[in-house]
């Protein structure tokens, strides 16, 4: 965390003051567009963001007509091969990327797998993989996969990155091929610097690969103004794609035509259905997908897409940041007696975070799981993080209100220590 920073919202707010917000906020007729369980104060869109009607029309019209009516030949009458594109299409205003720099296919992890090892071709004789040290998990296995498979050839090296970028200057050196960064942590919701990282990683000659699996949808985006090589995204957080959703994938136009991937399936060949021998990469960003699309799924994420048609990035922004301020200085006020053992874990300083708070207790499980009985459902991230979603397009300050409220009643009557609560699930 920075030097603490003062948090704007007076601690005089009261739950009148956020319906007035409410009223007041130009985002609130998106809330329409979802299904959200009237009981429910839902702050886990970061983790799987709900149901927009829009996908629910879309699947059941996609699984009636065009797969029920019109079978195969939805391929071509639908254009279902198109789809991955088409979708990619509508991500990149959200990213700051041109329609032609981006595809949506297969899993973040698969994605990372491919664009890590076309990083490491595109600067050949260079041979250190770069990660930050706190990266996502799967981020690191990843890279400690591929790094494995090339047997002994390729380092892969891990730096922290505090604020700006001082432990990654003394990582790089002439070695390293590609420095691999999540753009928002999923833990703290610390927001990088992209431009000044992507400048910095440039100045040493290797690319940069952003994972925006907590930004994509959560602020507005610029891999085109920062210079950004290579990311990849989650469909299904701040996105709405539904559970599972495919991820999406950008690789810079001007490292297109030298990028290779390495699943070299048939669905990135220059021309599937001339069932050659040889591979041949498809033209530009095509050639990132492999295998056949899964068309469901996919149809599911472009619907839930369409949403952001009638959204403006920048009030996205400013609403995230005003619930952000607005339930850590709920939570400082209404829960100063239990602070102590519970902390915050963010920074105050809206500008950097990304589109979460996060607290800390020694009980943080227990406590997430009696919130979430209470019908306040966040996450739990091991060790001891208390992680809570903002997600404006659906969220109202009045939710942020009632959940510190929440908060409150599980800590002051100690409803977290039953038995219950103490057992770990699989899933947090
Ligand atoms: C959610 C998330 C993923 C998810 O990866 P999948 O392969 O789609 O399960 C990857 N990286 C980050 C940073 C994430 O937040």
């Amino acid at each position: 965390m920075n030097e603490p920073h003062p948090i704007t919202i007076n601690a005089g707010t009261d739950r009148a003051d956020c319906l007035r917000m409410d009223a007041d906020d130009p985002l609130a007729p998106m809330r329409d567009r979802f299904h959200l369980p009237e009981s429910l104060l839902y702050f886990d869109g970061n983790s799987l963001g709900p149901l927009p009607h829009g996908a629910r029309e879309r699947l059941h019209r996609t699984i009636d007509q065009q797969w029920g009516d019109d079978l195969v030949s939805s391929w071509n009458e639908h254009d279902w091969i198109g789809l991955p594109r088409a979708v990619g299409a509508k991500v990149a205003p959200l990213i700051g990327a041109e329609a032609d720099e981006v595809v949506v296919c297969d899993s973040v992890s698969v994605n990372l797998f491919k664009l890590l090892a076309a990083a490491l071709r595109l600067r050949p004789g260079r041979r250190t993989v770069l990660c930050q040290a706190d990266h996502f998990p799967t981020d690191l296995y990843i890279a400690q996969g591929l790094v494995e498979l090339l047997g002994g050839d390729v380092e892969l090296r891990t730096a922290p990155v505090d604020g700006l970028a001082e432990g990654l200057a003394d990582a790089l050196d002439e070695s390293v091929a590609v420095v691999s960064l999540g753009h928002v942590d999923f833990r703290s919701g610390r927001l990088l610097d992209m431009a000044a990282l992507t400048a910095a990683v440039h100045d040493h000659g290797a690319l940069v690969l952003w994972d925006l699996s907590h930004s994509a949808g959560a602020l507005p985006v610029e891999l085109g103004a920062c210079g950004a090589d290579l990311a990849v995204g989650c469909g299904y957080k701040f996105l709405n794609g539904g559970p599972g959703a495919p991820s999406f994938l950008y690789v810079a136009r001007r490292h297109q035509e030298q990028a290779r991937n390495p699943l070299a399936g048939w669905l990135g060949h220059r021309n599937p259905f001339a069932f050659s021998a040889d591979y041949e990469p498809a033209p530009g960003v095509d050639r990132f997908v492999c295998g056949t699309p899964p068309i469901l799924a996919l149809s599911a994420l472009d619907a839930a897409l369409e949403l952001w048609q009638d959204v403006d990035l920048e009030l996205v922004r400013r609403k995230s940041k005003m619930l952000g301020d607005l339930f850590l200085a709920l939570v400082v006020d209404r829960c100063a007696p239990w602070m102590g053992p519970l902390e915050l874990a963010c920074d105050t300083d809206a500008d950097a975070r990304g589109s979460q708070v996060c607290l800390r207790h020694p009980q943080g499980h227990a406590i997430v799981r009696a919130l979430i009985e209470k019908g306040v459902v966040g996450d739990f991230r091991a060790p001891d993080i208390l992680r809570f979603g903002l997600c404006p397009l659906y969220l109202r300050h009045v939710d942020a209100w009632d959940a510190v409220a929440i908060l409150r009643e599980v800590l002051e009557t100690g409803l977290y220590r039953h038995e219950r609560f103490q057992q770990r699930q699989k899933v947090t």
